[in-house]
This record gives structure tokens, C-alpha cells and sequence, in this order.
């Protein structure tokens, strides 16, 4: 059935459309029976504290197991699906099943924080704050377990109204974060306008960050900048023990990464949970002499 469509599709729009074209669109056709196919997964990856250890929050990341290339990654269909506003369809989903995640989280004693990107026709959709207030009234869930996470570029397209959004989402009690903060074309006012609680680090300055000193510049600025604006700082992309003790001497409130964790799915969560400890030497060293 799968590729029935996806012929049907080629052989509507080749003559027109170069290859690539063709194959964006079979690609298209798909995605949008993605849903009711049952081809997407919900997969998280926990934030954790690092000055405690603790696991604080995860943060949601799609999937799309597609029935012949396997495993599609977010990068490569999140574009498609904001294109053609199937990311209305796509964030919903996200939304839900992260509300029911974070529900059954809650009953078994693990209360975390998710966070959900948005990107930016999400922020253009008016019936996002109503949407979400029926989420979390339908799962019980206080707006302070959800923490929605925005790109810079997301917000420059159209500032006028994505603060518009952010106000409305605010106001409702939800937490607000900057996504790879410092790789999008944007400017530091909107900083002090939004009413954002979390800046978070892109992984391009971590990753390595313990063999380059332009990184940790880069780092250091902008935990300090994030904590002189009063913001939550969190930091993606820790590969390594010594990226984790290099942030946390930095100040870095929170981090995910390889590390700790790959994005795993969503029902091992409680399995991870249950088995996870903060390597002892990191964490007695960031609490200072509390050992
Ligand atoms: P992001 O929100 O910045 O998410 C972080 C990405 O870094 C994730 O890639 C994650 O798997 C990856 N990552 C985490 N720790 C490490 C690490 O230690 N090393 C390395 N090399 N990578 C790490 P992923 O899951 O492929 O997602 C890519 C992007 O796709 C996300 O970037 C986000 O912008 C977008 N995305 C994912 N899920 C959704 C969604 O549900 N809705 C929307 N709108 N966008 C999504
Ligand atoms: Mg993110
Ligand atoms: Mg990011
Ligand atoms: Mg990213």
C-alpha cells in the first residue's frame, strides 16, 4: 500500500518536477499517514542537574520508523512537515503523548518537567494556548510540567507574533525555553522582551568544548549571560565526564547528552529512571565538600 502511494506520486509529478522534488513529495504522502499508521514514537532524553545529579526534566524527540527506510530522524522530516503544515498534526501528537508520558511518570513518583519543540508555524497557530489548556486539564497535569522550546529562527520569522504566543503560553503557567541558542540569526533584544525561563546551549559549543577554548568562551558568556537575565541554563550535546564537570565549575544548571543518555523510548523511561546514578566522582565534585 505504501509504495502504491509512493508510485502514484512519482508518476503524477515527475514529468514536472525534478527528482528530488519527487521524492520530497512521496515523502510527504507518507508522512501524513504516518499518523494513523502508527509509524511515529515518542523517544526522550532526560535533563539532569548538574550540580545534584538528579533528573529534573526530558525533553521530547519524534521518531518516524518508516517501513522501508527505517528509522527517519527529525532533521530530515520536521522541514517537510512545517512546509506543508503537517506540523500542526505532528506537534499535537508530540503534545499528547508527552502529556500521557509525563502522567504515568507522575503516578509511579517520578515528576519531571517535559519539554516539546515547537517550531514556527506552531507559534503562528492561535489555537495553541486553548489546545493546551485542554491537554493538561484532560491529564491532570499542572502547566509547570511542560516546558516548550523555541528556536531563535523560529522567533525572528515573525516576532510581532510569536511574542504574541509565548505571552499567551506564559501567562498560562508553561515554561518557555531558547533552543540552540547562538546558532540562529537573531538579535539579543527579544531576550529581555520574552518571557522566557530556560536559555539552552546548542550542542556545536559542547561537544568538544574541553579541547577548545573558543567553545568554552563561548560557554561560560553565555551561562553568565543566561544567569544575569535570571534564566534557567541547560546545556545539550554532553558526550563526556569531563564536558559535564567542565559545565558544572561553569555554572551550567542543567544538561542532557550521549553521556547520560541517548534519546530512548518513551516506555523504557521508567526502567532508565529506576536504574540511573550520577557517576558519584561528578556530582560530590560539583556540590563542593558535601562529601
Ligand atoms: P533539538 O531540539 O536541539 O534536540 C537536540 C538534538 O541533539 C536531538 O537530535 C538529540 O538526539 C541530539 N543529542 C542529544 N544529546 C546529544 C549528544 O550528546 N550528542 C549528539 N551528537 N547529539 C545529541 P534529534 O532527536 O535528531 O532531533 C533533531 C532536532 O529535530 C531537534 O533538535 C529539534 O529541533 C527537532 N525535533 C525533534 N523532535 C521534534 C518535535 O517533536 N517537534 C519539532 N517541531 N521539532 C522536533
Ligand atoms: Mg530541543
Ligand atoms: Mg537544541
Ligand atoms: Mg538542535
Amino acid at each position: 500500500y505504501a509504495a502504491k502511494q509512493r508510485n502514484d506520486g512519482a508518476v503524477i509529478y515527475d514529468a514536472a518536477m525534478d527528482k528530488s522534488s519527487a521524492q520530497s513529495l512521496s515523502l510527504l504522502t507518507e508522512l501524513r499517514n504516518a499518523v494513523e499508521r502508527n509509524e511515529l514514537r515518542l523517544h526522550v532524553q532526560p535533563k539532569i542537574s548538574l550540580a545534584t545529579g538528579m533528573v529534573v526534566g526530558m525533553e521530547s524527540l519524534v521518531r518516524w520508523m518508516h517501513p522501508e527506510r527505517g528509522n527517519v530522524f527529525p532533521d530530515e522530516f520536521i522541514p517537510f512537515a512545517e512546509q506543508t503544515g503537517f506540523i500542526r498534526v505532528l506537534t499535537r501528537w508530540v503534545m499528547e503523548k508527552s502529556a500521557e508520558l509525563c502522567g504515568e511518570l507522575a503516578a509511579q513518583g517520578h515528576h519531571l518537567k517535559v519539554s516539546v519543540n515547537l517550531s514556527t508555524r506552531d507559534l503562528m497557530d492561535q489555537d495553541l494556548p486553548v489546545m493546551f489548556a485542554d491537554l493538561l486539564a484532560r491529564h491532570k497535569l499542572t502547566p509547570g510540567s511542560f516546558c516548550l522550546e523555541i528556536t531563535e529562527s523560529a522567533i525572528m520569522d515573525d516576532p510581532v507574533r510569536a511574542q504574541h504566543t509565548l505571552e499567551r503560553l506564559s501567562a498560562m503557567g508553561l515554561d518557555l525555553s531558547i533552543d540552540d541558542f547562538g546558532t540562529g540569526y537573531s538579535s539579543l533584544a527579544y531576550l529581555k522582551r520574552l518571557p522566557v525561563n530556560e536559555l539552552k546551549i546548542d550542542k556545536s559549543f559542547v561537544l568538544n568544548m574541553e579541547k577548545d577554548e573558543g567553545d568554552t568562551k563561548i560557554v561560560r558568556s553565555t551561562i553568565d549571560l543566561g544567569h544575569n537575565m535570571g534564566l534557567r541554563v541547560v546545556a545539550e550535546g554532553i558526550e563526556s565526564e569531563a564536558v559535564w564537570r567542565l559545565l558544572a565549575e561553569l555554572g551550567c544548571d542543567q544538561g542532557q547528552g550521549y553521556f547520560m543518555s541517548r534519546p530512548i523510548p518513551g516506555d523504557q523511561m521508567i526502567a532508565w529512571l529506576e536504574k540511573w546514578q550520577a557517576p558519584a566522582n561528578l556530582v560530590a565534585a560539583a556540590a563542593g565538600n558535601e562529601v
